[in-house]
Parts: structure tokens; sequence; C-alpha cells
């Protein structure tokens, strides 16, 4: 007997069909003698609804009332996934974030969780019955429904598995695993048996949106064994696991993309201590989160350039804070774009071999593509690119690393 989480996507729980679906899988992992939490995500396509009725409503909306509002897809498959598995004879009840209670910090919208009291969730394994968990939401400690942020019922399953000491956290979703890229953009995708802790977590906070960020770090952290599968098919999925579980490392496992991003190039900074931190804190007390930071050098000694990233959804309001702090700021010109993406090249084998970065930047230049901005870290190259050479770019580095699938 074993302790499962199994957390359902929004494609899996798209309509009531597949939400039978769901339920026929979980009567049967009970049936094996296995305790089993559920932890579902809203129909697919719900909450893309809700936070457009926020912006309807309001474009600069209170984030504790778009909690309100976000969170409530999540409430409707918890209910009606319970519904059926009762009609199938499995005892079962739903749990919305409050119940348990999970608690987060108060970030509204992109909250944390700080603990899950887990005697409820005790209580239905030991009278046999399974606990269905409204994922994505907590209870804030101003007493307000909150929401962790977009693919964040990942994170609330993650956090339940270490919570309940479980034995395993399951995945399910539409995809029957990780892959060495985003199998809807590149058809010769190669599907992961297992992928190290520290590369999931570069591919998804690089955009490979199949799990989330923080999901992977709590995995991480808590030695999760975390398996990503499909709710469609029955097969193995991707293991996520720790490095000495792998024996013969890939230099290169997989390219990660992100849309959606714009560039800010702050121009004519005064090139004298303590002007980049006047730059960045009043950016981070917006919550707007930035990336990709490069300085140039400064030609006269007087004044450099520095270029950032952010999500293009958040360029509007970084604008308007820069415009409104240049004087404290001193820099001469603000230039910026959306419609950028990044394209990022992951491995833990880029440690122990050379050479990596040539092979990105002269695929890119084989393909004319323009590279805007370059990041790197011990185990991933980024560069920023136009978004309309996405697909193109993604398809040949992935070519170009020989991560395409053999064809059989
Ligand atoms: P869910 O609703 O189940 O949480 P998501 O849409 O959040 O599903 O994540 C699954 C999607 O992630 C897939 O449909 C796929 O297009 C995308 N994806 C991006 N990168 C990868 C990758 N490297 N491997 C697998 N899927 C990926
Ligand atoms: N329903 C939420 C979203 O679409 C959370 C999730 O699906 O993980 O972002
Ligand atoms: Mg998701």
């Amino acid at each position: 007997m074993a302790r499962i989480v199994k957390k359902f996507g929004g494609t899996s729980v798209g309509d009531i069909d597949r939400i039978r679906n769901v339920a026929k899988r979980v009567a049967k992992a009970v049936e094996e003698g296995h305790e089993v939490a559920v932890v579902v995500s809203a129909m697919a396509g719900t909450t893309n609804q809700l936070v457009q009725f926020c912006r309807e409503a309001a474009p600069m909306h209170d984030a504790r009332e778009y909690d309100t509002v976000v969170a409530a897809g999540e409430q409707i498959t918890a209910g009606l996934l319970a519904i059926c598995l009762q009609e199938m004879g499995v005892p079962a009840r739903s749990f919305l974030g409050w119940q348990l209670p999970l608690h987060t910090n108060n970030v509204h919208g992109a909250a944390r969780i700080e603990e899950i009291e887990t005697e409820a969730l005790e209580a239905c394994f030991e009278g046999g019955r399974v606990a269905v968990c409204a994922g994505f939401q907590g209870i804030a400690d101003d007493n307000r429904i909150a929401t962790l942020g977009r693919g964040g019922s990942d994170t609330s399953a993650v956090a339940l598995a270490a919570a309940l000491k479980a034995d395993r956290c399951d995945i399910y979703t539409d995809v029957d695993g990780v892959y060495t890229t985003d199998p809807r953009i590149v058809p010769k995708a190669r599907k992961l048996e297992k992928v190290t802790y520290e590369e999931m977590l570069e591919m998804a906070s690089l955009g490979a949106k199949v799990l989330q960020t923080r999901s992977v770090a709590l995995a991480m952290t808590h030695g999760v064994r975390t398996q990503v599968l499909s709710s469609f098919e029955d097969k193995p999925g991707t293991l996520v696991v720790s490095e000495d579980e792998i024996v013969e490392q890939e230099v290169v496992s997989g390219i990660a993309y992100s849309r959606g991003e714009a560039k800010v190039t702050i121009v004519g900074l005064e090139d004298r201590p303590g002007q980049v931190s006047h730059l960045f804190a009043p950016l981070a007390e917006e919550n707007l989160n930035v990336d990709m930071i490069v300085q140039s050098a400064s030609e006269d000694g007087a004044s450099t350039d520095v270029t950032f990233t952010v999500p293009e959804d958040d360029l509007k309001r970084t604008v308007k804070v820069l415009e409104d702090n240049k004087e404290t700021m001193k820099f001469r010109d603000l230039v910026y774009r959306g419609n950028v993406c990044k394209v990022s090249v992951v491995g833990v084998g880029m440690r122990s071999h050379a050479g990596v970065a040539g092979t990105m930047f002269d695929t890119l230049a084989d393909k004319g593509i323009n590279i805007q901005v370059i990041s790197t870290s011990e185990i991933k190259i980024s560069v920023i690119i136009d978004a309309e050479y996405t697909e193109l770019a993604v398809r040949a580095l992935h070519t170009a690393y020989g991560l395409d699938k053999v064809e059989e």
C-alpha cells in the first residue's frame, strides 16, 4: 500500500466525461489498496476566462478580488470529481483551500504556501475516503482566498505530497511526460524517461509549462518522487529524480521557450555605485519580476546602458514605475518593446562540456535569426529573439543538439 497524491490538469477535467475518466483512475488506485488524495485544476479555459472577466471589469483591479474570482474554477471541478467518485461507490469529499486549510502569504495572485494542516486529510485516509482538493488556492493570513500563480495546482499537489509524506506525486496532464522540448511545436521531440530536478527547474522557469516552477523547487527540497504522465493513456511517464539516479547524462537535455516577454533598455544611466539598486528597488516593491539583466561596459566612464526582460503583461506597469522614478534613477532615455521570445538550451552536462554556446549561436546565425540579449548560468544558455522566429529557432536547435527522435 502506498500513499499517493494525484493531480489532474485542466484538459484532464475538461468536461464531465473526462472527470468520470479521472474518477475511474482514482477508483482503481483505491481498489489496489492505496491511500489517495487528489488535486484538481479548473476545466481547461475556465481560468483564462475568469482572468479576462477581471481585466474587463477593471484593468488595474484589486488582487484580493482577482483571487476570489479566479479560484472559482477549481471549486467546480473538486465538487464534480467528488460527485463522480461517489456515483461509482467510492466515498469522497471535496476540500477548498481554506477548508484544509492551506495557509499562504499575502501576495495575492502569486502567493506562496506557508503551511498545510493535514488533520482533515489524515482523517479521510483513516475513514477510507478520498479527499479531492481544489488546486491553485489557499487562505492568506489576511483571511482572504489567495491563488498561487498560473499553473499553481502543480505546486498545490507537490506541497500536499510533502506535507502528507506521500510516497509519490503523480501529475496527470495532456502529454505523456516531459519531452526534450514542447511536443506541440516540435513533432520530433523525444520523451525523457527521467529528468533531474535541476534540469526540470530550469526548463520550467524558462517556459516549459508542463510543471509550474515552484512545484519542481518544492519537489527538489522535500525529495518528493514526482512523475508526469498522461491522463488519457496507460503508460509510464517521466520521473523527476536527483542527479545521482541518472547514469549517463546528455550534454543538452532540452530546449525551452517563453513567448510573451518584453525587453526594456535604460539608456544613459549614471555609472556610479548605487544606481542599479535605485533602478530595481522600486520595481521589486511593485512585485515586478525582472529577468536577464545585462549591463554594458561604460564607454566614457560616465554613463552605461542596462537591459532587462519582464513578462509582456507587466511591461506597462514596469514602464510606468521607471518613468515615475526617472528623477532618482538618473537615466537619459527608456527604450522598450514587447513581442520577443526567450529561447533556452538546458543540460547539466554543460558543466563539463565546452562548445554548447557556440553551437547555439552558429545555429541561429545559419537561420538568420538575430540575438538581442544573451544570458548564461551553469546549466543553461538563454537568448532573446523576435517572437516570430520562435518555432524556427526551437526546431533548429533541437536538431543541432541531436535531440530529434529517431524515426522507427
Ligand atoms: P495541465 O493543464 O495539465 O496543467 P499544462 O498545459 O499546464 O497542462 O502543461 C502541459 C503542456 O505543457 C503540454 O500540453 C505541452 O504543450 C507543454 N509543454 C511545454 N514544454 C514541454 C515539455 N518540455 N514537455 C512536455 N510538455 C511541454
Ligand atoms: N487553473 C489554474 C491555471 O489555469 C491553475 C492550474 O491549472 O494549475 O493557471
Ligand atoms: Mg499546468
